[in-house]
């Protein structure tokens, strides 16, 4: 059985008088895994922003399992600051510069979301932020400080901590783009270990060798709209358009 997790119609957004998402509308199934690709500036990372509201759409719907906020320009209010707070909750997300708390242990930065927003009791909070640290292979790493790990490690912590907080959906936003090429193996291991497990995922990716081999659909976005979406034996290997091919030619 299917189920829709992840449902946007319409959405738009600019920045001042520049048009970046113009009415994109997409539709996502649990335990899919979606890799985006596209030229830079083709608005990948502000439609991923907008999916877990950094960025506030100018218009549109979009929908994360059970919760939906409609965005119809700015006579609409908001909703409120906890519905918000709880639609963010619902998918978790890693940046391609990991972002995490420098001041904070592995463990510590894993530990945080739960501890601050979910209010998991701390024991608790640990022993589950353990088992993730484990599961991206990095438990014995548990009590460093962020600049005591190599930009491999940083990222799988960052992985762990979106993990925490049981997040219906993860997005990657060029998760590997800022590591050494011999670190981006063990990064893509573990995002190949959770599609394995079922998670539902949106991958913005240069890596087009790995999104063939993990997605169930890609997306070429073009000038903030979709321009080709399929399976990747489609718009990967066979593209139907030319901007598609023209892209897709730079990484041969
Ligand atoms: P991509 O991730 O595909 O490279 P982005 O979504 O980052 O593209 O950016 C799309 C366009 O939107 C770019 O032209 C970028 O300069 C612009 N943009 C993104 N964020 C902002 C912002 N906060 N303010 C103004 N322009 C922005
Ligand atoms: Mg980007």
């Amino acid at each position: 059985m299917t189920s829709t997790v992840i449902e946007i119609a319409g959405l738009r957004k600019s920045f001042g008088a520049h048009v970046v998402l113009k009415d994109i509308s997409l539709k996502i199934e649990r335990g899919q895994v979606v890799a985006m690709i596209g030229p830079s500036g083709s608005g990948k990372s502000t439609l991923l922003r907008c999916i877990n509201l950094l960025t506030v759409p100018d218009g549109g719907r979009i929908a994360v399992g059970d919760q939906a906020i409609q965005f119809s320009g700015r006579d609409t209010a908001l909703p409120s600051e906890r519905k918000l707070a709880k639609f963010r909750a619902s998918t978790g997300m890693v940046f391609q510069h990991f972002n995490l708390f420098p001041h904070m242990t592995a463990l510590q930065n894993v530990m945080e979301g739960p501890v601050t927003v979910l209010k998991t009791p701390k024991a608790q909070a640990a022993a589950e932020a353990r088992a993730l640290l484990q599961k991206v292979g990095l438990l014995e790493r548990a009590d460093y400080y962020p600049d005591k790990l190599s930009g491999g490690q940083k990222q799988r912590v960052a992985i762990a901590r979106a993990l925490a907080m049981k997040p219906g959906v993860m997005l990657f936003d060029e998760a590997t783009s800022a590591l050494d090429p011999e670190l981006v193996g063990e990064v893509l291991t573990v995002i190949k270990g959770l599609a394995k497990e079922g998670m539902t995922m949106i991958l913005v990716t240069h890596e087009i060798g790995f999104a063939r081999e993990v997605a169930d659909q890609v997306i070429f976005m073009r000038d903030g709209v979709v321009a080709e979406c399929g399976p990747p034996g489609i718009v990967i290997d066979n593209p139907q358009q030319e901007s598609t091919r023209a892209f897709l030619g730079r990484f041969k």
